[in-house]
Order: C-alpha cells, then structure tokens, then sequence
C-alpha cells in the first residue's frame, strides 16, 4: 500500500513538469522504472528519492528534465568540489590527502560555481578535506541558489548547532556523515582519529533534529562484503534512523588499494545492487549504493562526462575518486578545462577507477593527482566500455 501511494505521489510530481511528456517514451519508461525501486520521503516539503538526484518537486529537478533530458545539454550535471584539503581524520583509503597547491579562495569558488551551473550542473557536492573547516562555508553554500541541490560529505568535525542552523537556512539539502562501521573503536581505528564515531553520531543527531535529509555514506570494504557485514551495518543505521545509507566499495585510488584483491568484483557489485533493492522494497531505510546508480543497468559511470570534481586547489578531475588532472581552473575557465576532459571520456558502463587503476600505478609516478601530462599519456591506453542503459536511451541521434 505504502509502495502504491509513493507511486502516486511520484506520479504527481512529474506531472507537475508537464514538458517531462516531451522526453522519449523509452527514457520516461527507465526513469518511472528506476525511480519505482525507492521510497519517496518528505523531508520538509522536499519529495526525495535519493541523494543523487535533486528533490523531485524542486528547481533543479526541473533542470535536470530540461537542459539534460529534453535539450541534452553536453554539460555535467552533477559535480563536486573540494572546500578545503584539511582534515584531522587520516583514512587510509582518502582520495584527497595527497592533493597539494593554493588552496581556491572563496571568491574563485563561487565563480567556479556559478560556471559550473551555467553548463548544466544541478546538484553539487560540498567535500574535503574536512569541508566544515572552510570558514566561509555557509556563505559558499548561499552562493549556490536554490536551482541546484548541494549535498555537504562531512565528518562532523566542527560541527555546531548554530552552524547546522546556517547551513539549512543557506539552502543545504542532504548531509552525508562518514561512518564506516557499527563499532565504535573499528570506526575510530579506519579513520584514524579516536573520537570520529561519536563526532558522527553527533552530527546526525544534530541534522536530523533540524529537518535536513541525512545519509551515512560508508565506503565497504571487501573484507566486509565477504564476511556478509554488510547488512549487520545496514541494521545499526536502521537503528539510528537516518534516511539513506550511501555506500561505496573501496575505490582503488590510491596506492595502497592498486591491486586485485582490493577491487570489487562484478558478482560482488551485483550483490549490493541486489541488496539495495531488497532493502528499498523493505522500506526501513534509502539504500543508495554508488554500484547501483553507476551501474550498467541504470546511469553508468559518467566521470569526466557528466560529473567533475575540482579539487580545494582548482585541479580538475573526471570524479573525486580519479586522481588525475585536466588543467586548473585559474589557468583556464572551469568549462575549457571540462570541455578538453571531456572528449577524453564517453560515458560508459563499468566503474573506470575500479577498471584503469592498474594505469596509474604505471602513470602516477608518485604524483597525486597524475600530472597533466601523463594523464593525456595514460588515456592512449583506456579502452571503455559501452554506455549504459540510461545513456543509450538518453544519446543524440
Ligand atoms: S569512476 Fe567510478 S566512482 Fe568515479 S564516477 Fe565513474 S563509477 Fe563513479
């Protein structure tokens, strides 16, 4: 019953975007599909699906039919950018902590912000570092307009009530607070930093008490995939009541994860999408695992397509978990730098971190991000995949 009326209200929604009847049958037909696998929630007044896509009764949402789905826009529409690079905690798997430079002032934040919007982008990540030790974060996130979702990927740390207040008012949508395990001192120790577990704890209370949409986005390592702890996690955030779980395997980013028995297979990915669906249907919690979205069977991976990520020092780069560089932005405007990317990567079906990994090891040379240089050279030897099912149906004639 409760997966009926969600439907309807789904429904409701998209008519209120008439111009959605536009889209081609076969799109419309995916996205009713896809969007049918989660619970619709209200979280003050906003219908949200998940954290990935904007509100669906929101401007942004409608900006994502038009300029992506009816004008297909060659923009990205989603991006993330990095506030700052500092961060007490000290995760081994951090794709940020290498990254080096002059920091971006805010003034060239908002700029690259405002460009970013103008080429299509409807939903922003805030990240780090610790992006909560940018001071001027609630003034950057004002910046933003309510044309765009802004998702803010914290730690907690610094994190106070009257911040929290700031950041709603401002226009935050969705706060996702990293926690990567049920036990208190196994959190601690993967962060590296005692203190982390109920810094996060804190912080979720402190959001879900003022009404904004929280997730916890934990990066599942394959240890836990195998010893099936992933569903044991999924109970303790039921328990906590946050909205969405937003997980993602360990990425091979960095050095320590460039080898085979550290990347997720695809019978493995498969396990979670199937898992995440299981859930949904459930209804306890959003499950929103990356493999799922990203998947070949939904929108695919879009690095350096339809998602950039422009690091706290203006380096710009297909996606957070990609350390390599296409040129910075105060050499060249945000959408040079994206438009000479881009030509480099059509959208396509498999994970290309989880894929091209074994060529940074080749093409690093200890550099993070790979300089740019010999990104060009190691993007001689990728070879994509095809596209994904949403990108099939979404392509130009
Ligand atoms: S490279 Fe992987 S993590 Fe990055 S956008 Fe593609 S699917 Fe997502």
């Amino acid at each position: 019953m409760a997966e009926f009326k969600n439907k309807i209200a789904l429904a409701k929604a998209l008519w209120s975007n008439m111009q959605i009847i536009k889209v081609k049958p076969s799109l419309n037909w995916f996205l009713i599909k896809y969007m049918g696998k989660f619970n619709l929630l209200n979280i003050d007044g906003q219908l949200i699906i998940h954290s990935h896509l904007p509100s669906i009764n929101s401007k942004a949402f409608t900006r994502f039919i038009n300029e992506h789905l009816l004008a297909r826009t060659e923009g990205p529409s989603h991006a993330q950018i990095g506030l700052t690079n500092a961060c007490p905690q000290n995760c081994l798997y951090c794709y940020n902590k290498k990254r080096k430079g002059e920091l971006l002032n805010t003034s060239e934040i908002k700029q690259a912000i405002q460009e970013l919007k103008k080429m299509g982008v409807f939903w922003l990540g805030f990240t780090g570092g610790e992006p909560l030790l940018n001071k001027d974060i609630v003034e950057i996130v004002k910046s933003v307009g309510d044309d765009c979702a802004i998702k803010l990927f914290t730690t907690g740390i610094n994190l106070t009530e009257q911040l929290a207040v700031d950041l709603k008012k401002a226009g935050l949508l969705y706060v996702s607070i990293s926690l990567d395990h049920w036990a208190e001192k196994e959190h601690d120790r993967i962060r590296g930093y005692i203190g982390a577990f109920r810094t996060a704890l804190r912080a979720i209370d402190l959001f879900k008490s003022i009404g904004v949409h929280v997730s916890v986005s934990a990066v599942i390592s394959r240890k836990m995939l195998q010893g099936n702890q992933v569903q044991e996690f999924l109970k303790f955030l039921i328990d906590l009541g946050v909205h969405e779980a937003w997980l993602s395997e360990t990425k091979p980013t960095v050095e320590a994860f460039w080898n085979e028995a550290s990347v997720i297979t695809e019978e493995e990915r498969l396990s979670l999408v199937r898992l995440q669906d299981k859930y949904n249907k459930e209804g306890k919690i959003t499950v929103n695992y990356l493999g799922h979205f990203e998947g070949r069977e939904h929108f695919g991976c879009n690095a350096g397509n339809k998602m950039v990520y422009l690091d706290a020092f203006g380096e710009v780069s297909p996606c957070v978990f990609t350390p390599m560089t296409f040129g910075n932005v105060r050499d060249k405007s945000v959408q040079a730098v994206f438009g000479e990317m881009k030509k480099h990567f059509p959208s396509e079906s498999c994970c290309f971190i989880n894929r091209n990994y074994a060529l940074l090891k080749k093409y690093s040379r200890g550099e993070a991000p790979i300089s740019k240089e010999n990104t060009l050279e190691m993007m001689k030897e990728v070879r994509f995949s095809p596209m994904s099912r949403f990108s099939r149906l979404n392509k130009k004639r």
